[in-house]
């Protein structure tokens, strides 16, 4: 049986717990590794070594941090493939879904070759007679990403690229159902020249999270998953007095207006939520259809799903992939079966597919949604497309606004002044216009609002800089005979 162990100081080091999570081939439903999950003492270990590569990395000047960083972007991009075929082995997704993460990944380690610009801070000169102020930005120190398992190398770009450049030193605790791609991208890391310690991964389940949480040398935490643990995570990171920002879940509204083009609607309805098998924080899961179209709609969306190709991501031809464990697959189905019982309509049943060995189901769609049904009210993450009808505009935003969640959402329409009110009225951090998964290029940055996310700062971009660096204003004045005197006033400027 393959064994993954950790990552510390550019070797691949032993878990000493004794306790291994399983990891699987969604395809075929068997059990393919066993990854070592840290005890307290495997934690600390990865937290010092760590530790100890922070003075050094952080003295480290400005251009040769680049200099490595523009390396790190060349192996990334020589070795997408192997990548993308580590994620369809694990994680499931087809290789064009697969290749599409390693190219968004890819986009945070270039915006992280240019970080040396955006750590210039302010100069302003004569700010008093001799005196002159200026900012800078410093690393934090030791910092934590702790990642979900349906971007297993996309996620972990978003943070480590950032936080290494501006001067950290990096532990990554991945999702221990898909660990493998963070172990390739480490030895990538090695072979571009990163100096021991600076990035680390540790495997690991809840023992070794709540030990990053509450270690006294852990500066800051960067968390995306579930709703529930990035709340918890958030609350127990700042009560130990880190810095967090914590992602969460999403159930994302794409809004269709009459005068929308329903057959680009319908396609991007389609690629939105079935793409990765719905297992993206961005899918599109409820369609809010204006009742005059709606019958139109459906039947468009519904013509287009039995085209889909459900397979394995060895088939060159499967466009869906499996679900990521045996669990989840039958969790999701779990809300098709109610849907019907709740009195909505199922319109397609995916569910038969879950006979086969592999975790897959077909795509389902359910119309005839409402507030109060598990299916409208929870995250599903999965193959699982709803669709509401609402009279109106005000009807569908006042849908997308009342919803716990707020991290994507979409508006189908020709009327740019009615966009234009879509995307100052809804509260929601990610707007499409026309566009049914508006992730940010990496020079915006990532973030929902409401229980998407907790915390200020949104993920990479200008955000990611601010979150791993902390801002410093000296107040310099060289000594000068013709201005010093003694003056116990409150300093002012004169
Ligand atoms: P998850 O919350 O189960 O796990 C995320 C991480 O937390 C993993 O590393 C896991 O080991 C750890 N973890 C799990 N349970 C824990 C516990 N009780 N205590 C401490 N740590 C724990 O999420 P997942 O199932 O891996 O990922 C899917 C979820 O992530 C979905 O809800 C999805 O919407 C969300 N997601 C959000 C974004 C975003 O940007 N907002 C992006 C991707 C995924």
């Amino acid at each position: 049986m393959n064994r993954i162990s950790h990552w510390v100081n550019n070797k691949v080091v032993a878990g000493t717990s004794g306790k291994t999570g399983k990891v699987f081939n969604p395809a075929t439903g068997k059990q393919e590794s066993e990854v070592d999950l840290a005890n307290i003492a495997d934690v600390d270990a990865v937290v010092a070594a760590a530790k100890a590569a922070f003075p050094a990395w952080r003295a480290t000047n400005l251009s040769r941090r680049a200099e490595i960083m523009f390396r790190v972007r060349e192996l990334i991009d020589a070795n997408r493939k192997e990548i993308a075929s580590l994620l369809t082995q694990e994680h499931g997704k087809v290789p064009s879904d697969a290749l599409g993460e390693v190219a968004r990944g890819l986009e945070n380690i270039e915006f992280a070759c240019g970080v040396p610009a955006l750590l210039k801070g302010g100069y302003s000169e004569q700010a008093s007679t001799g005196v002159d102020v200026y900012s800078i930005r410093q690393p934090l120190g030791v910092v934590a990403g702790i990642t979900p398992f349906n971007f297993p190398a996309m996620v972990p770009m978003w943070m480590f690229a950032n936080a290494i450049m501006c001067g950290n030193t990096f532990v990554l605790k991945p999702s221990e159902k898909d660990p493998s791609a963070s172990m390739f991208v480490a030895d990538l890391l090695r072979q571009a020249g990163l100096p021991d310690g600076v990035y680390n991964v540790l495997h690991g389940d809840k023992v070794s999270v709540d030990r990053l949480l509450e270690h006294p040398d852990v500066a800051a935490l960067s968390f995306v998953g579930s709703t529930p643990i990035a709340k918890y995570v958030y609350e127990t990171g700042t009560k130990n007095g880190k810095r967090v920002q914590a992602l969460g879940g999403a159930k994302n509204h794409m809004l269709v207006l009459p005068d929308a083009d329903l057959e680009m609607a319908a396609d991007a309805a389609v690629s939105a939520a079935y793409g990765s098998a719905g297992e993206r924080c961005m899918a599109v899961s409820v369609v809010l259809a204006v009742d005059t179209v709606a019958d139109a709609l459906v039947e468009k969306i519904k013509s287009r799903v039995p085209n889909i190709k459900v397979g394995a991501g060895s088939d060159p031809a499967s466009e869906m992939g499996p679900l990521i464990s045996r669990e989840h697959r039958d969790k999701v189905a779990s809300y098709v079966t109610n849907a019907a019982k709740e009195g909505a309509k199922v319109v397609l049943d995916g569910t038969d597919k879950a006979k086969d060995e592999g975790f897959f189901l077909n795509p389902s769609l359910i119309d005839h949604v409402k507030p109060g049904m598990k299916c409208y009210d929870e995250e599903i993450f999965g193959p699982v497309l709803t669709v509401m009808r609402v009279k109106s505009y005000d009807e569908g935003l006042k849908a997308i606004n009342d919803n716990q969640f707020g991290n994507g959402t979409a508006i189908f329409t020709r009327d740019g002044g009615v966009a234009r009110q879509f995307q100052y009225e809804v509260n929601v951090g990610m707007v499409g216009v026309n566009v049914p998964i508006p992730v940010p290029v990496s020079y915006y940055s990532f973030g929902g609002w409401k229980a998407s996310l907790f915390g200020d700062q949104h993920m990479y971009g200008p955000d990611g800089i601010n979150f791993f660096t902390r801002g410093k204003v000296v107040t310099s004045r060289w000594p000068d005979p013709r201005t010093s005197q003694v003056d116990l006033g409150f300093p002012q400027n004169r």
